[in-house]
């Protein structure tokens, strides 16, 4: 059976070029992520232009994450510096010692707080602080390098949720159609609703991938998994924040928050980091992975491993392998929808389990992609194929746990989506299909079942064709199904 969770992998120095995506998407990358805190606008619009490029060949759909870089302080531009234990450095904020371009860090630090760098791989300890000058005493040795990540444990900065440089990547993102935006250093559900405001001012439908990876992004997880499309697990700052035994807690914190709320979940960040170096993951790394997986997570996201590692292919490899065994024979759990949840989420919940009970593949007509993320939400064992006339939704809801979409011309009924899935060849004979979709964008609420009966043996479906003029005739008398076009391609091959 082809495989369920998603494996995304972010792009940078060590594979932009498009021959790696493209190796990097044959080893199993479902999608990519574009990291906004490195790199050119022209860099990125031609990692965007290689991934479109690949979707034709490969026959399949491959979703962009453009991620923002957030409020957050980084180093400014200096000679990397070894620093050892115990040694002092001084950080200030114009000239001596290691820049930190940040106000907002001068204010929060004080004599006492841990500061960690490089998403909490050094800490150090600070010593002396007055107005924008502070020595730190290193704890952990380490080379500190331009633009890495500086947080003070136990802290936030009082930033604004979109920077002037979060504003110029978001128009580029919308500009270059990118299906998600993720959102970095979330703290609250309003963090979320302002990027939404700034998307449909700029025109965007993209969804919303927000990043939890501040203490109050922990604190609120569930009402930002309410108000976000995904929620991501940014293990690399959330490390630097927490202790690091914490770890496992907060993760099942958001993926249960996430998975209540009926949204995918992404698990990212030193998933395979010993694969920086080496081309074979360490025994600890795999089973990292298999509890993602077993955990409930919609996708693992590779970060540093495919954008700067030195196995960027082989790693994509690893994790696509380690989540696919660790799918096989795992039911996961099904989390009821909520008392105050819409009642597609119990009308979608009811077409699962029918579909489930009677054996019949489920072919989905999905106009925004939420008919898909209902679907995805309560992790039917039958195949789910999700049409859409709308490429960018095809490639969002690919992202799905489970989903697999495909290009039509035209929105189609129920009918018309049986045929479809006939003529496609992704039913026949013998199949049943459970056929679902929305009167109107945005809900789900009309279903239908069909037997597929040998072509040309009379009747398709339940229906009479005597009796209604709309019955799907094309199976039976050879007229000309609709066609798919547009994409140029069938994009419904096997995943692996
Ligand atoms: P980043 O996010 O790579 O943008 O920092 C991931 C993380 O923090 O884990
Ligand atoms: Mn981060």
């Amino acid at each position: 059976m082809a495989r369920r969770a998603r494996v995304l992998a972010t792009l940078g120095p060590a594979s932009d070029d498009p021959g790696i995506i493209e190796a990097m998407a044959a080893a199993g990358a479902d999608g990519f992520r574009l990291n906004f805190s490195h790199g050119t606008h022209e860099e990125k619009a031609a990692e965007i232009a290689a991934v479109r490029s690949l979707e034709g060949r490969l026959g399949r759909f491959l979703p962009i994450i453009g991620d923002l870089q957030g409020p957050t302080v980084r180093l400014g531009d200096f000679q990397p510096v070894q620093v050892s234990r115990g040694s002092r450095v001084v950080l200030s904020k114009d000239g001596e010692g290691v820049p930190v371009p940040s106000d907002e860090f001068f204010r929060l630090a004080e004599v006492g707080d841990v500061v960690t760098f490089e998403g909490g791989r050094i800490p150090a300890r600070v010593v002396e602080k007055s107005g924008s000058r502070a020595v730190v005493e290193i704890m952990v040795e380490g080379v500190l390098a331009p633009r890495k990540t500086v947080a003070i444990r136990g802290k936030e900065y009082d930033l604004p949720s979109l920077t002037d440089k979060d504003e110029a990547d978001l128009r580029f993102i919308a500009e270059h159609g990118l299906e998600y935006v993720a959102l970095s250093f979330v703290r609250t559900r309003d963090d979320v609703r302002r990027l939404r405001e700034a998307l449909s001012e700029l025109g965007s439908d993209a969804w919303i991938v927000a990043k939890i990876e501040t203490i109050p992004g922990v604190e609120n997880a569930e009402g930002i998994a309410e108000e976000a499309d995904a929620v991501l697990v940014a293990r690399g700052d959330l490390g630097a924040k927490f202790p690091l035994e914490e770890m496992p807690f907060v993760q099942s914190r958001i993926l249960e928050a996430a998975r209540s709320r009926g949204k995918p979940s992404i698990v990212a960040t030193q998933l395979l980091d010993s694969m920086m170096e080496n081309p074979v993951p360490t025994r600890s790394e795999v089973v990292d992975i298999f509890t993602a997986v077993r955990g409930g997570a919609d996708a693992v996201l590779l970060t540093g491993e495919t954008a700067a590692g030195r196995h960027p292919v082989e790693s994509v490899d690893w994790a696509s392998r380690i989540v696919a065994r660790a799918e096989e024979g795992y039911s996961p759990g099904r989390s009821p929808p909520g008392r105050d949840s819409p009642i597609y989420d119990s009308f979608a919940l009811g077409v699962v389990e029918l579909a489930e009970s009677i054996g019949a593949r489920i072919i989905a007509y999905s106009h925004g992609g939420h008919t898909a993320m209902r679907l995805a939400r309560y992790r039917p064992s039958v195949d789910v194929h999700v049409f859409t006339p709308n490429e960018g939704v095809a490639r969002r809801v690919s992202m799905l746990w489970g989903i697999r979409p495909a290009g039509i011309a035209a929105d189609l009924d129920l009918e018309g989506l049986a045929a479809e899935a006939r003529r496609r060849g992704i039913a026949g004979e013998g199949d049943r299909l459970v056929l679902v979709r929305g009167m109107r964008s945005g809900a789900t609420d009309l279903l239908r079942v069909e037997a597929l009966r040998p072509q040309g043996s009379g009747r398709s479906g339940a229906r009479s064709r005597r009796g209604d003029p709309r019955a799907p005739r094309s199976a039976l008398l050879g007229r000309a199904a609709p066609r798919a076009h547009g994409l140029g391609w069938s994009p419904t091959s096997p995943r692996k």
